[in-house]
């Protein structure tokens, strides 16, 4: 931990709130009940889409579970020589278009039903976005911050081994998600790359993506969910005629997604002026320098005792007025309570999930426009789609060429969407789920059913 930081310096950073003492520990409370059926409410918004896109009922019937679900037991020796037995998941949800592709979550929380519910979301978000994959998620069911860097390497390594065969570069491609990272990936990889023998070594990158660069990752691809969700919110602004510049913005989470989101949005004059993680909430009227806190957050593992800011509740964290908000945290946060205590004009879906039905359709009824999560965060995919070709062709292409792409790609799904939800008079969450449904039943008309 750096010394400096933790006692609470002034950063003297610009826009920053100047403390001479350590602030105190920011508030956590929570408004959200514990039962959620998040795989329900998946299913629920694809019997919406179907009957929108009028989708053959046994499509819909094949993707209302998923292909397969595996469950692995895997014993691990921790630092103190005690043995902990681990639970992994990794849910396969459909392969129709590609490989099964999705991330992998390191979270005390981690269940069956989200994973399924998550996995399916990853179906549709590749086929809106017309990547040659399928879906996937899995995870373990712990605390990452718990254990040490050599625990955690080990946890990565054996679960990778349990799930052996179950992954592989033409078949299923993990990639980062909540509690997990580039570091992460290079793990799988080398674990994955010394089960195949010699021979393949070398072929076999392409079995993770997001992957350090050094490691053949690709370049842009950290900042890539927050840099799609950018491209759809400058959509957004476009088509609103709404102007980012000088506006106001809250972060719920402030990883991976919600810092990507927040560095990028403040270089077109957007200030992020509430933050929160899962340890707490912290307001700044003037703006927080994003930068600072990201790197802040990376040194200290989350925004606790940044000095920028004041503590602030989560019910004050929801009651920010601001122009936009964007949750990029977990699923379930903004429920019914959550979505009236909002002002803001746009809710940016960097989270998978992050609105429940009650929430979303308050946030609809106060006139609140929501980017939903399969269009919003879609670009931390399509960006691991390009690793896996540049992976396939030994290439490693500029970040310009990266970001020229995705902007292309962010921009052409966002105005689909836009203009399916205005022609059929449906949410942007319906429209977005539905051409992806329509895409992948074109497929199963065209090759049928086996046998
Ligand atoms: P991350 O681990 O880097 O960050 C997660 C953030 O959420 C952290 O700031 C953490 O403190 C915060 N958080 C956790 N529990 C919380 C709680 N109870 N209340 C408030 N904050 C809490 O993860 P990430 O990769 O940034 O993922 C965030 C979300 O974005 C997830 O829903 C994930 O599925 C989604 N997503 C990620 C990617 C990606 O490329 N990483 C792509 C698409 C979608």
């Amino acid at each position: 931990m750096n010394d400096k930081l933790a006692a609470g310096a002034s950063l003297g950073e610009k826009g920053d709130v100047q403390n001479s003492a350590p602030p105190p520990p920011p508030s956590r409370t929570s408004l959200i009940p514990k039962e959620y059926d998040f795989y329900k409410v998946v299913q629920d918004y694809l019997d919406r889409a179907a009957k929108v896109a009028n989708i053959e009922g046994y499509v819909r019937t094949i993707l209302s579970q998923p292909k397969n679900e595996l469950i692995v037991n895997f014993p691990v020796k921790m630092d103190s020589g005690e043995v902990r037995l681990f639970k992994g998941y990794r849910v396969q949800h459909n392969n129709l278009l590609g490989p099964f592709k999705g991330g992998m979550r390191y979270h005390p929380q981690v269940s069956l039903d989200d994973v399924k519910a998550l996995a399916a979301m990853m179906t549709w978000k590749s086929a809106l976005m017309r990547l040659p994959f399928g879906g996937g998620k899995g995870g373990i069911k712990f605390d990452p911050h718990s254990v040490s860097r050599m625990e955690l390497q080990r946890i990565t390594r054996r679960f990778t081994h349990s799930l052996g065969e179950n992954i592989g570069p033409e078949y299923d491609i993990p990639a980062p998600d909540v509690g997990t990272n580039s570091q992460t990936m290079a793990w799988m990889m080398d674990t994955y790359s010394n089960m195949v023998g010699s021979a393949q070594k070398q072929s076999v990158k392409g079995v993770v993506t997001g992957k350090p660069v050094s490691s053949g990752g690709t370049l842009g691809r950290t900042k890539a969910t927050g840099q799609g969700l950018v491209y759809c919110i400058l959509e957004w602004a476009k088509e609103k005629s709404f102007d980012l510049e000088g506006s106001t913005m809250s972060v719920q989470g402030f990883g991976n997604v919600g810092s990507h989101t927040a560095v990028i949005l403040s270089k077109l004059g957007v200030s992020t002026i509430a933050v929160g993680d899962h340890t707490g909430y912290m307001f700044n009227p003037e703006g927080f320098n994003a930068h600072k806190l990201q790197d802040y957050v990376e040194a200290h593992g989350s925004i606790s005792g940044y000095p920028g800011g004041k503590a602030i509740t989560r019910e004050e964290f929801f009651a920010t007025k601001a122009d936009i908000f964007a949750p990029c945290a977990l699923e379930n946060q903004i429920g019914e309570m959550e979505a009236r205590a909002l002002d803001v004009k746009l809710v940016g879906e960097g989270a998978n999930g992050p609105c429940n039905p009650a929430g979303e359709k308050v946030l609809l009824d106060k006139g609140i426009d929501v980017l939903p999560d399969v269009l919003a965060n879609s670009g931390g995919v399509t960006v691991s789609y390009y690793e896996w070709v540049q992976n396939k062709r030994s290439e490693s292409w500029g970040e310009d060429e990266v970001d020229a792409r995705l902007e292309t790609a962010m921009k052409r799904a966002y105005r689909e969407v836009s203009d399916f939800a205005r022609n059929k008079k449906c949410d942007m969450r319906v429209a977005a789920y539905a051409i992806a449904l329509a895409r992948i039943e074109s497929v199963y008309k065209e090759r049928e059913i086996f046998p």
